[in-house]
């Protein structure tokens, strides 16, 4: 359960929300405006915690993980694709994708590993320019860069595709689908059925509840 605190008053978003991810699947998440999809994604990736009720991670509860515990699961074991991006304006490219390594890092060699990102994504000739020089899509590109930078095991991307033309929504969906073949877990938020129609797996969020297909 998850409620938000407006005020002194509780405004409940999710209730009885029941759901398990296996390891290695590709889940969509879909739902109308406002039915909670990205309060849902932010407690699936620790960055929020429920109001009642346990997240589990490999068996694990959240609430008996230290903060070292959590923050290494965020930073190494998690890539987090928000819906607005969330690029550090004055940060070039590049910078913005180095940015969970300052935490944490696997890498010996962050930058070689961010350039390569980077040029996968097709951003080789945009590694310097700043947010505000790049479109809606080579943005969210860099922003699954700086998702992958730590090579986690888990992705979760809310809405990565909202944003973008169909052309440069399908080329992201076959990036998500080449990590997931690549072993990863991919959670994805749509509203997009020709985007969800990839996914091992849909489910339906709507009145705070999750409704199985
Ligand atoms: P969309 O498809 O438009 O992105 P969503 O399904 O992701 O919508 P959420 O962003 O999870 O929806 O929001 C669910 C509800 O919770 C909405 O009514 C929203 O107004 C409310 N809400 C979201 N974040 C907060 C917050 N930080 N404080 C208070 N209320 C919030
Ligand atoms: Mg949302």
């Amino acid at each position: 359960m998850k409620n938000y605190l407006l005020g002194d008053m509780e405004v409940p978003v999710l209730s009885g929300i029941n759901l398990k991810i296996e390891k290695g699947e590709f889940l969509a998440i879909m739902g109308p405006s406002g039915s909670g999809k990205s309060t849902l994604m932010n407690l699936i990736g620790c960055l929020d915690r429920p109001t009642e009720g346990r997240i589990l991670i490999r068996g694990r509860d959240l609430r008996r993980m230290s903060d070292e515990e959590l923050a290494q699961i965020r930073g190494l074991e998690i890539g987090f694709v928000f819906q607005t991006f969330n690029l550090v304006p004055r940060l070039t490219a590049i910078e913005n994708v180095l940015l969970p390594t300052f935490a944490n890092s696997r890498s010996t060699n962050p930058r070689k590993r961010a350039e390569e990102l980077l040029q996968l994504m097709g951003l080789r000739d945009r590694i310097h320019h700043r947010p505000g020089e790049l479109s809606g899509g080579q943005s969210q590109r860099v922003s699954i860069a700086r998702a992958l930078i730590n090579n986690p095991s888990i992705l979760l991307a809310d809405e990565p595709t909202g944003n973008l033309d169909s052309k440069t929504g399908s080329e992201i969906l076959q990036i998500f689908m080449d990590l997931n073949h690549e072993g990863r877990t991919v959670v994805i938020v749509t509203h997009d059925p020709e985007i969800a129609k990839y996914a091992d797996r849909v489910v339906l969020v709507k009145d705070g509840e999750i409704r199985y297909n």
